[in-house]
């Protein structure tokens, strides 16, 4: 993989990277280096066939390649080209694409002038025609018609490496990192076609939610690799991650498109057995804590309260309920006692665990 910075609008900086290219690396067939010339050369496999839209099978590694006096990097027809003409392209680029398809061994030992004239077409019409089916930037390298199968290589390093190899030289950075996570993330493929499967079974049945859930999480825990890191860490009960910097959600809708969390059916039950007509149902969040700050805190705003208090874990109604009857039958109450014994900043400090 070769990497560099390139400023496609920028004639010379595309000049300086063509030349580059061809100072390194090469798909030129090359008698003296002997088989490992031959392992350069691509051979159709079951795998490398894909289905294009059109129902027409193709090679996912884009083999052949095209021709090229040069080596050279195209970009996009531009919008000044009409719908038209790059309309007319296209088609040019289809008739190349079953041209260099559908071309006879005996007739590849030709010049790059000979194969244009075979298409009857002139080299400007045929970097058109290239460029029509480009999405960007794309190096096109120097190569005649007999190496359209040939990957590129480097000619010392194939020497000394002697097995095959495919060297690109990259524009686009984000080509670089879909490239690297393709490769991180491979063993999800078979994960994938199975989470596929999966929704094409659900479509059929009638399970509910829930049940759907469970099996989509228990078909991706059970058929994704995961490294010995991992699995050690997950043994060891460790977190994978940890940061210094957190996240919080700070909710600045109008409070009646604010949506809360309903507290637990256990937790509802209990409220119910208490105090039938209760309407405290929901979750305490941020801003109720913020609306229910104590006078102490008055002057400080929504994201400073946010960012620098946190709050201790709330117990269940449940909980508290079993907590109020066991301290009713001792005969006092924890905040009573709490009140007599902490400062007024030691109370905040209970109910908010303010960070002194
Ligand atoms: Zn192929």
């Amino acid at each position: 993989m070769l990497l560099a910075v390139i400023d496609p609008s920028c004639e010379q900086s595309r000049k300086q990277c063509e030349e580059f290219v061809d100072k390194f690396i090469t798909c030129s067939k090359d008698e003296s280096l002997g088989t490992a010339m031959n392992r350069q050369f691509h051979k159709h496999q079951k795998t490398c066939q894909k289905k294009k839209k059109g129902g027409e099978d193709s090679c996912r590694f884009d083999f052949p390649r095209y021709p090229m006096r040069k080596t050279r990097i195209l970009s996009r027809l531009d919008s000044t080209f009409s719908r038209e003409d790059v309309k007319k392209y296209k088609a040019i680029h289809k008739q190349i694409v079953a041209a260099t398809k559908d071309i006879a061994s005996t007739d590849e030992n030709c010049s790059f002038g000979e194969y244009l004239g075979k298409l009857r077409l002139t080299e400007n019409d045929y970097i058109l025609a290239l460029r029509s089916n480009l999405r960007g930037h794309k190096v096109f390298y120097q190569r005649d018609l007999r190496e359209r199968f040939l990957n590129v290589y480097n000619r010392d390093i194939l020497s000394l490496w002697d097995a095959n190899m495919d060297l690109q030289f990259i524009l686009d950075p984000y080509a670089t990192i879909s490239y690297v996570n393709d490769y991180l993330t491979k063993s999800n493929v078979v994960a994938s076609r199975l989470l596929r499967s999966l929704q094409e079974k659900f479509k059929k049945g009638d399970l509910d939610l829930m049940n759907k859930i469970r099996q989509i999480v228990n078909t991706f825990i059970n058929n994704s690799d995961i490294t010995a890191q991992e699995v050690c860490l997950h043994l060891l009960g460790m977190a994978m991650h940890r940061s210094s910097v957190a996240q919080v959600f700070i909710n600045t809708s109008p409070f009646e498109k604010r949506v809360q969390l309903l507290k637990s059916e256990s937790d509802l039950e209990v409220l119910h057995d208490i105090d039938p007509d209760s309407q405290d149902i929901f979750v305490r969040n941020l801003s109720c804590r913020y609306i229910q700050r104590p006078g102490i805190l008055e002057s400080v705003c929504l994201s400073d309260f946010a960012a620098m208090y946190t709050f201790p874990k709330k117990k269940s109604e449940k909980k508290q309920n079993e907590d109020r009857n066991s301290e009713e039958e001792v005969g006092f109450s924890e905040n009573e006692e709490k009140k007599n014994t902490s400062t007024q900043y030691g109370d905040i400090a209970a109910q908010f665990n303010i960070e002194r």
